[in-house]
């Protein structure tokens, strides 16, 4: 190629997705090519002992994994990114990379679930320690922290309640302690909070969610900074991970339209949440882009916008009464992930050990597609009348 590659630094973050990355197509295509590959030929001898070339061997990188790595760590902010088959297998990644025994982990009590999970049984197996913390405590965290602390891990806003965390306290805290700070990021897809601007070391993504944007392929993403990145990238080759071609290239797709799909799940999530906050059925909307969802304050200072995903607390109502509202809609489907262009609905419960959820009423998670919010807006209504009428 000999046109001019653009300096990534210098572009918006929507010119960004649509430029980073593109270096590694050929023959004048506007996208790289999908490499199945395992192994690469040498020339000679000397070349194969050498191991310098570009490219050395299929799961140490191919034209594929670095065009979307490379547009991981453009959107991200960061200064470099690799790539993982799932969200959970990226954060195990990360955790495996940082951590090593005899240290200790703060983590936000709001983890999305599997990696609690994680850190009380693996983690725990190797000896390292986890403590939960209230997301909320920002720079109040110092008093968590001991001599063998080595990280602090953020999901903001928290899986399931939403709660916004104050990840420039908690990271000057942490760095005046020499700890790093990680953040899972996939709320925001890397496009609506700027993970490194905010103090972060390291940021992680299910980029399962939006990334992907299609509910048709899984891959995570462990973004570095300058600092930390020699030491991640080591631990991650030694820990053999990569991600399949074709949903990588699913990824770099989905990143190309990701600021539009954004901010139209935004547009229509903000419709959907208001209208749901007028409902006789509903106790709150817990959604930080609301100017009266707890975490707004926060939200309207770190972030550029806010995803398609929130929660709703219903007053009080049994069991058979959610069942009858969410078995019968239509266009919201029921089922685990999202990020993808449709909408979605499931109860949750939330698991926490350090902070209480007050568990007043029955609890939803949506996911605001690309519908149109009208639509949207009558399947939740017949929804809520079915619920009014079961209770
Ligand atoms: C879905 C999700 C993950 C895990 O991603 P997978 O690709 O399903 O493994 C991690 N963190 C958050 C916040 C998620 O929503």
């Amino acid at each position: 190629m000999t046109r001019k590659k653009p300096d990534l630094k210098s572009l918006a973050p929507e010119t960004r997705l649509v430029a980073a990355g593109r270096e590694y197509s050929e023959h004048g295509f506007v996208n790289p090519a999908v490499y199945h590959a395992s192994t690469v030929l040498f020339d000679t001898m000397e070349e194969l002992l050498a191991y310098k070339k570009p490219f050395v061997y299929g799961r140490r990188g191919t034209p594929t994994s670095r065009a979307v790595e490379t547009a991981v760590a453009a959107l991200e902010g960061g200064f470099a990114t690799k790539v993982a088959p799932s969200g959970m297998a990226a954060i195990s990644t990360m955790l495996f990379s940082f951590l090593k025994s005899g240290e200790h982990l703060l983590m936000t009590d709001t983890v999305y679930d599997p990696v609690r999970n994680l850190c009380d049984t693996v983690l725990k197996g190797l000896g390292i320690e986890t403590t939960y913390y209230d997301p909320l405590l920002g720079g109040a965290i110092a008093t968590l922290i001991r001599p063998n602390t080595r990280m602090v891990y953020c999901e903001s806003p928290g899986s399931l309640t939403m709660e916004v965390q104050d990840v420039p306290a908690i990271a000057a805290v942490a760095h005046a302690h020499g700890c790093l700070v990680a953040l899972d990021n996939t709320w925001s897809a890397g496009h609506f909070f700027k993970a490194f601007e905010h103090g972060c070391d390291i940021s992680v993504q299910a980029g399962t969610k939006y990334l992907g944007g299609h509910s048709d392929a899984m891959m995570g993403t462990i973004t570095c900074s300058e600092a930390t990145w020699p030491g991640f990238r080591k631990a991650y080759e030694t820990l053999g991970q990569f991600a399949g071609p074709d949903d990588m290239n699913l990824m770099l797709r989905g990143i190309r339209t990701l600021d539009v799909r954004l901010e139209r799940h935004m547009k229509n999530a903000v419709i959907v949440a208001d209208w749901l906050r007028t409902r006789p059925e509903v106790d709150s909307v817990l959604y930080p882009a609301l100017p009266n969802s707890p975490g707004h304050s926060l939200w309207k200072r770190d972030y550029r916008g806010a995803s398609g995903l929130f929660s709703v607390v219903l007053r009080p109502a049994s069991k058979g009464a959610v069942a009858a509202m969410l078995d019968d809609l239509a266009l919201f489907g029921m089922g685990y992930s999202w990020g993808g262009y449709e909408s979605l609905c499931v109860p949750f419960k939330a698991n926490r050990t350090a902070t209480r959820w007050p568990d007043t009423g029955p609890a939803l998670r949506l996911h605001i597609g690309l519908e149109n919010p009208a639509d949207l807006i009558s399947d939740l209504e017949a929804g809520l009348q079915r619920l009014s009428r079961h209770a």
